[in-house]
Order: C-alpha cells, then structure tokens, then sequence
C-alpha cells in the first residue's frame, strides 16, 4: 500500500539546532552561536516560562477556558471581535486552516519566489495548486503591486510577507490595497506579519478594520505568531486576524483544541511582557544597524529580525561560519545560492557574528 502521490511535496528544510551543529563538531552548545533560525536571541519571556511550570500540573484537562482568555486578550489587542481571531498550533497552523477555509481541490495560490516553504506546503496538502511571482534582486526584491499583479491569474489566495523571509523588504499598505482591488473577488490576500513588531509599518489589519482612513474590506487576512519577538518558537503558537464577515468559518475547519493549554498559558503572560519585547525589538533595532554597517559584504535593508548578506557561494560560506561556532542560514533553498540570512542575536552574538563572517568572506 501506498499514500496519494506525494511527489510534489517538498521537505521542509529546518534550520539545524545547536545541539545537532555542537555535536558534529565536538563544541560545547553553550558556544554556538545560532543565528539562523530567526529565533528570540534573549529565549523566551520569563513570564511565560513561569506560567508554564504553574501550569504544568493541570495539563490533564483539555484547554477550555484558558484558550478562550487567550482569544479574548488578542482580541483586545488589537481591538477585534474574539472570532476575528483564529487561534492555532503556531502561525503555520493558522495557514492551515486558511487553507482548509478556502480551498476547493485544484484552486491555485500565488506565492513569491524566494519566499516562505509553508505557504506552498500547505496549499499541496490542501490540494491547491501553486504559482510564483519573483521579487528579483536586481529590484532589491521590491514589492510592488505590479511584481504580484503582474503573475496573478485568478489565484483563489494570494501570500505577502510583511516585512519578507528571507529578503526583509516590505509591502506598506498602499500596495496591499491596490493588490487586493486588482485581484478578483474571490481572491483572499493574505498578508504574514510574523516580524510585524520589528517594523514601523502599520499592521494590515488597518486595511481589514477601516482604520487610519482605509477603506474596510473582507479579503485581506493577517497572520501573526508568538514565535519571533515573543520567543516562543519551540510552544507552537500563532493565529490569522480574518474579516467579521467570514469569522465563523473557523468553527468549521479548526481542529478541536487548536492550541495547548502550555501554549496559552505561555501566550497570555508573554502578551503581558511588555520589557521582554521591547528589549527584543530594540536589540534588533541596534543589531541590523551592526550588521549594515560592519559586514564586508553587501547587505539589504531589513524590516525583520534578521539581515540578507551578498556571498560569493552560501553553501561554502555558512559552512565555514559554522565550523567557527556561529551558524547562519544558507539560502540556497530559498533559491538564493548567493546570500545567507543572518538572525540579530544579543550584541555580543551580533558582534561574533559580524566578525567571523568577514573572516570567512575576507
Ligand atoms: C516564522 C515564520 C512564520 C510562522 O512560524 P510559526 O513558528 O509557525 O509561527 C510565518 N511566516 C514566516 C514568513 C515566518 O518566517
């Protein structure tokens, strides 16, 4: 016997761990320094770390309530009705019920090229179709209406990443609109803000709400996670911010218990937070800003926690980093062989970083 044909489906390509890297090469993890993961460099809040071992004891029930406080306090957050809020197992689980909310079997997606492996991922599982329009280099990978525009046909969701994995460039809101005018009526524009807090652009959620002088509309989604400026990567939380129109949907295709009791818990104290976030997004601030202006090799603006760097050969490169105890990402699998992405670690990561990268691209 046999699964369906799987063929097209791609494995995804995780980042290695710091234990994986350590014990190839005989260093202690304490020593690695890992930046290529687009992880919290400070871990997580330790408020959030605490609610969990308070919460440990109760794991034997299932997440009734605590899953609705969460809601309600994201909700809050953002000043939205709680089924405006599709809570689920990660920002990658919240792209999963997109999918099941709308896709019938054969339905295309557009995504970017390079761009983020989830989004095509989920749509094959869906059995979705999947098409591409290139942010090209030579554009600084611009996001411009016309690079989306210019490759849709009729797509039933359309994927923006604001600010963008790997190339850290945005979509300001201007450009979201238009796209979303331009594409028919049955297209849902998804707009991923997973590095949302480390940029000064308003959230798209403006465009949803009719906030700030947009006009309200139904077909623009926004995706958020707890995984990069809250530092909860390894819990698996996130959620979609969706039009009041459709909400309900997500009764429907959501699996029961979207998210943990842990994960709720760890969510509700880390929104809590404030000091830990800020110290992350003004590490951030600073790191970039290093890495700008003291990497040898070509950088590009980021609007992320994290910096694509120009190299002659990624593979070579993150290799030889590697071998030094600083692990960064090679984005051949991105389809970009000649850059690697550079996570903002603490200023004293940061600074090791920078320094064993110019030894290596010198
Ligand atoms: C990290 C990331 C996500 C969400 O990741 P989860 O850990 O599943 O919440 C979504 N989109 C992009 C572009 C990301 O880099």
């Amino acid at each position: 016997m046999q699964p369906r044909d799987l063929s097209a489906h791609a494995v995804y390509a995780a980042g290695r761990g710091s234990e994986e890297v350590a014990r190839e090469l005989g260093l202690d993890p304490e020593r690695i320094v890992k930046l290529s993961s687009n992880e919290n460099p400070f871990g997580p809040s330790p408020a959030a770390v605490e609610a969990i071992r308070e919460a440990a004891g109760s794991i034997h029930t299932y997440p009734k309530s605590v899953h609705t406080d969460l809601v309600a306090r994201i909700a809050d957050r953002w000043d939205v009705t709680s089924p405006q809020v599709w809570l689920a197992n990660g920002g990658d689980g919240a792209l999963d019920y997109l999918s099941r909310a709308f896709l019938d079997p054969g339905d295309g997606v557009l995504v970017s090229e390079p761009g983020f492996a989830y989004y095509a991922m989920t749509a094959r599982y869906h059995h979705g179709e999947v098409r591409t329009y290139a942010l090209e280099k030579s554009d600084g990978f611009a996001q411009t209406p016309e690079t989306v525009l210019d490759s849709y046909d009729g797509e039933r969701i359309v994927y923006l990443t604001s600010p963008h994995n790997p190339t850290g460039t945005e979509a300001d809101l201007a450009a979201i609109e238009r796209i979303a005018d331009e594409t028919g009526e049955d297209t849902l524009v998804v707009v991923d803000e997973a590095y949302g807090e480390f940029s000064e652009t308003p959230s798209a959620l403006a465009l949803v709400e009719g906030r700030e002088g947009w006009d309200a509309r139904d077909d623009v989604a926004v995706l958020r996670t707890f995984s990069k400026a809250y530092g909860l990567a390894g819990i698996r939380l996130g959620y979609a911010l969706v039009p009041d129109e459709w909400a309900e949907a997500y009764t429907r295709v959501n699996t029961p218990f979207a998210a943990s009791s842990l994960a709720c818990r760890a969510g509700l104290a880390a929104l809590d937070d404030r000091e830990h976030v800020e110290r992350t997004t003004e590490t951030v601030e600073w790191s970039r800003e290093y890495m700008h202006a003291e990497l040898d090799a070509h950088t590009y603006p980021s609007a992320g926690n994290f910096v694509l760097v120009d190299v002659e050969d990624a593979s070579a490169v993150a290799e030889a980093a590697k071998r030094e105890g600083v692990v960064v990402r090679d984005c051949s699998s991105f389809g970009l062989p000649e850059c690697v992405r550079v996570t903002c670690g603490t200023r004293e990561s940061t600074e090791r970083a920078v320094s064993v990268l110019n030894e290596v691209t010198g």
